[in-house]
């Protein structure tokens, strides 16, 4: 059973080879299966960019296909920076969208910096069934950057008594969003 990764970020093709190819899946991410589209996320939610993604994969593979949209949604900011994670406030490097909404959260009480990471996958069987399933992992902002580990807002984002970037990798794949959505796959797959 050929599935396409509607993706080529390489940790997430690591990832969902070494979950997956054990189920029986040959596991390709979209360059190695030799599609070369870059898809517009024109949608309003993560669950609607996800879809996006993987149905303009299909169209072309027509193999199994899964991708992936994530973000992070801080309350207090009504959601945002949302399905705008990666480009907030039109912010270049992660470190300077971290330092904004540090400032954004500037007075801001410890019981109202509540937030989460959202992680919606889409999947879609050779037959062109699509189905989605979400994770969450629900934290807290700090008050500064703390950590090295991890990408994005993780030096940001409290779990626990640690941010993101202060755990290993398999600590936080064990807790996060990804981690989640992916176990709720797995029930559906
Ligand atoms: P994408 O769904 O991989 O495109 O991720 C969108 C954006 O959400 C990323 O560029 C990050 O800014 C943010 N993001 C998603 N997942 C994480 C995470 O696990 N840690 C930190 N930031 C994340």
């Amino acid at each position: 059973m050929k599935l396409t990764l509607a993706t080529n970020n390489k940790g997430k093709v690591k990832e969902f080879k070494e979950i997956l190819s054990p189920l029986g899946f040959e596991v390709v991410s979209q360059s190695e299966a030799g599609i070369d589209i870059e898809v517009e996320e024109t949608g309003t939610s993560f669950e609607e960019n996800a879809v996006l993604k993987a149905k303009a994969v299909y169209e072309i593979s027509k193999t199994y296909v899964i991708a992936d949209d994530s973000g992070l949604e801080v309350d207090v900011l009504d959601k945002k920076p949302g399905i705008y994670s990666a480009r907030y406030e039109g912010l270049k490097t992660p470190h300077e969208r971290n330092m904004r909404i540090l400032e954004q959260l500037d007075g801001v009480d410890d019981y109202k910096r509540t937030a989460r990471f959202v992680c919606t996958i889409c999947f879609i069987r050779d037959n062109g069934e699509i189905e989605t399933v979400r994770g969450t992992c629900e934290g807290k902002i700090g008050y500064e950057e703390k950590g090295t580990n991890g990408f994005g807002y993780d030096p940001i984002f409290v779990y626990g008594d640690r941010t993101l970037a202060q755990m290993s990798e398999s600590e936080k794949n064990s807790i996060s969003h990804r981690g989640n959505a992916i176990k709720e796959l797995l029930k559906i797959i």
